[in-house]
């Protein structure tokens, strides 16, 4: 958690001492473009996924700087496939209209959280935002739902017959809200956790829609068995793994 920031913010965050933004981090590895950006007050990981054959990206909780997300889609030449939110609290959904108005691109979220979404007003005044104009939800993250991004005829130019494609799982992680998803990308061994899971924390439960035993729950039978060294994304902060958070992370020891 940078300093500067209002106690109010890190108590809606919910992940004390999870250590520092790991700020603008581009990466391409096996033809994907991954563009991580800390947007807003609260700073949420924004993810930017581009495919860089097909040119086609999925835009992962867009909370708000929907210009620099802009600006990471027109430096890679992207076009905005898909808009998925991890959950509709308004760090992460709040720039998801603008960012569709500017796209095209469909938004989805799971239909649990659809009414958190519709107060996204009073959430804005618990913060002293404010208010972001709201947007349609277009189909529902739900468990099972399978994204892609690539070119199912595999790469003539290199003779690989493989097809180039990468999967997003959604995976329902009820708890921080009742609507929560993770997004599981297995050739990426990425995992985007929202506010579920973080680096020494995990996602606070007192919020509306919150629920103590539900997150760990989640926790336990959707991330846990992933494979140790899965690199998770946070909805805030550090980057960090399966594996270190099984070890160290103090709210997991009892599961
Ligand atoms: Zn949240």
């Amino acid at each position: 958690m940078p300093l500067g920031q209002s106690r109010r913010a890190q108590e809606w965050q919910g992940a004390p001492g999870n250590g520092v933004s790991q700020g603008h981090t581009p990466s391409i590895q096996s033809g994907m473009i991954h563009e991580i950006l800390p947007v807003g007050m609260l700073q949420c990981n924004c993810s930017i996924f581009g495919d860089e054959k097909t040119h086609e990206a999925i835009v992962i909780d867009p909370g708000d700087n929907i210009d620099a997300v802009l600006a990471v889609l027109q430096k890679h030449s992207l076009k905005v496939k898909t808009i998925v939110i991890t959950h509709a609290h308004i760090d992460h959904i709040g720039g998801a209209a603008k960012l569709k108005a500017a796209t095209g691109a469909p938004v989805l979220m799971n239909a649990k959280d659809q009414e958190l979404y519709d107060h996204l007003d009073v959430q804005a005044s618990w913060l002293g935002m404010e208010n972001p104009t709201k947007t349609s939800i277009d189909a529902e993250a739900r468990e099972g739902v399978t994204l892609t991004l690539g070119d199912k005829t595999g790469d003539a130019a290199t003779g690989d017959a493989k097809p180039g494609v990468t999967e997003f799982h959604i995976l329902e992680t009820p708890g921080h809200t009742q609507g929560s998803v993770s997004v599981w990308i297995p050739s990426e061994n990425k995992l985007l956790a929202g506010d579920t899971l973080f680096r020494d924390s995990i996602g606070r439960t007192d919020l509306p829609g919150g629920d103590g035993r539900q997150i760990l729950r989640s926790i336990k039978k959707q991330l846990l068995p992933l494979p140790e060294d899965v690199i998770v994304i946070p909805g805030h902060g550090a980057n960090t793994t399966i594996g270190r958070e099984k070890d160290r992370n103090p709210f997991l020891q009892n599961l």
